[in-house]
This record gives C-alpha cells, sequence and structure tokens, in this order.
C-alpha cells in the first residue's frame, strides 16, 4: 500500500522484470517476472509500457459529490432528468449518498460562472427529502468535483511481461455500473492463465480474445444506455 509505480525496468532483451516504485515518499525497485498493470484509466504501467490507447469521448462530464443522507432515505438507486441531463443518487455504505451529475462535455468552466443557488435548487425540486443535507454540504460550485467521463480501448492488452487489466486496458464510463465487474473478469481469466512456472510464455492474447468482445460489447451498450436515458422518462406536461 502507498505506493506507487513510477517506472519500468527493463533487462538487455527488452523485457520488463520490475517497476520503480516511490512508497512512502522514498524510491524503491521491485523485481518481478510479470507486471500487472491494475492501475485505473490513467494507467502508468500502460504509458510505460507504450501500450497504445483509443479514447472514445461520451459528450457528457460528471458533477461527483457525497453527502450524509437523511435518517429516513430507503437504500436505492434514484434517477431524475433535468434539462435532459441525468442525475442520479447512488446509496452508499455508512450512510452516504453520492450524487452524478451529468453535465455537457467541457462546459464546466462556463457553468461554474453561473450563479450556484438556480443549479442546485434544481436537484432539491428533484428531492425535496434532501433540502436540509444538500443546504449544509454542498455549497458552492467546489463541493462538486469535476470528472470527466471517456471510455478507450487499448491496442494490446500487454507485451514483454506486461499485462494489463481493468481500467487500464479499457476504461469504463459509470454507466450501467459493469466497470468493476470487468476489471473482477479481467483478473479471474487471467489468473487462470497464469501458470508460475511459464510466466514468460504467458500469452496476452489469449485474455484479450477472452474478454475483448464481452467489454467492447459492454462499452457499446454503455453508449445506448447513454443515449436512450432521456427516453426512459416520462414528460410531465
Ligand atoms: C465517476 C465514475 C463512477 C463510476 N461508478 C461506477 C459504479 O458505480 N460501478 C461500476 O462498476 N463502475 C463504475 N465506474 C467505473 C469503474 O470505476 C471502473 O471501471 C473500475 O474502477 C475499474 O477498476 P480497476 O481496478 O481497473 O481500476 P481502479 O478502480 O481505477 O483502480 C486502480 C487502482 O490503481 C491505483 N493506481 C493508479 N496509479 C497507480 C500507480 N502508478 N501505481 C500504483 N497504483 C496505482 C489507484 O490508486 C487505484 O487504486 C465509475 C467510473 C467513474 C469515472
Amino acid at each position: 500500500m502507498n505506493t506507487r509505480v513510477v517506472e519500468l525496468l527493463k533487462d538487455e532483451a527488452g523485457f520488463y522484470n520490475g517497476v520503480r516504485a516511490v512508497k512512502d515518499g522514498e524510491e524503491v525497485l521491485i523485481e518481478t517476472e510479470l507486471i500487472i498493470g491494475a492501475d485505473g484509466r490513467y494507467s502508468t504501467v500502460r504509458k510505460k509500457a507504450e501500450i497504445g490507447v483509443t479514447i472514445r469521448k461520451h459528450g457528457f462530464d460528471l458533477l461527483w459529490a457525497r453527502i450524509p443522507a437523511p435518517d429516513d432515505w430507503e437504500p436505492s438507486i434514484r434517477m431524475a432528468l433535468i434539462e435532459g441531463k441525468q442525475l442520479s443518487l447512488f446509496t452508499q455504505a455508512q450512510g452516504f449518498i453520492q450524487i452524478g451529475w451529468n453535465i455537457e462535455e467541457g462546459s464546466f468552466p462556463q457553468l461554474r460562472k453561473q450563479p450556484f443557488t438556480p443549479f442546485i435548487d434544481q436537484l432539491i425540486e428533484a428531492f425535496p427529502q434532501l433540502e436540509g443535507t444538500v443546504h449544509h454540504h454542498i455549497q458552492s460550485w467546489k463541493d462538486f468535483v469535476l470528472l470527466d467521463v471517456y471510455s478507450s480501448t487499448s491496442e494490446s492488452w500487454g507485451k514483454n511481461g506486461v499485462a494489463l487489466i481493468g481500467d487500464a486496458v479499457h476504461t469504463m464510463t459509470p454507466t450501467g455500473a459493469f466497470g468493476l465487474n470487468s476489471a473482477l473478469k479481467d483478473a479471474d481469466f487471467l489468473a487462470s492463465l497464469i501458470d508460475k512456472n511459464y510466466i514468460s510464455q504467458l500469452n496476452y492474447l489469449e485474455c484479450a480474445n477472452a474478454r475483448k468482445r464481452e467489454v467492447e460489447k459492454l462499452q457499446e451498450i454503455q453508449v445506448e444506455k447513454e443515449q436512450s436515458f432521456a427516453s426512459n422518462f416520462v414528460v410531465v406536461v
């Protein structure tokens, strides 16, 4: 824990055989026969192994905030459509609600120049039960974190002693909550391929062949869900 990979180490043949990392501020070298890049959407391992990535923007960014749930909050996922944009509330452990509010891609710098109160009032209007906790915990634009939403595919799932799994090799958007399970399934499949006596012979293509199609299908479903979300609402005139 508290150890961040900053560089990959290579042998003379160009095979990756370890990492340089920073642990609690101190540099450490870790030798290994196999580096598994499970380091998420901004994967250092993928970048350092020079594995190319294709990024697909989804037309929206996300404002993200966490508030304590009121005592009488029923654990559930709730959604609203506000001016054509999806607002989602996810009940989290230890009595919190995670708010994810879609905004147009790249619009935050402009949005945050507008007065905050009319914006947040839309949330309260959709979920009046949250009025007290929202007023207390989300008082300005600064109380939201901006998350840029995109998905990606990589040109390869591994090479020369590096294997990639999860968001490091195929970044998922939040839609449909497929990302965590996809990463776990990659890990499970990769583990089944690893024979500790023959690590250098690990066939990365097998992992790609087994998982790539399913992941790409899920990424397509994410796009479809994002595009069809508004049509699931009944418009009351
Ligand atoms: C806003 C948002 C909400 C989402 N909500 C959901 C959801 O509700 N359900 C769902 O299934 N999916 C959701 N997703 C997608 C999901 O988060 C990812 O698909 C999933 O987390 C991928 O898992 P992972 O283990 O590959 O990467 P991550 O969960 O990103 O884990 C990567 C880990 O690597 C570590 N790391 C990064 N760099 C280094 C380094 N240099 N050295 C060492 N460690 C490093 C990080 O600290 C982190 O612990 C969401 C995504 C976004 C952007």
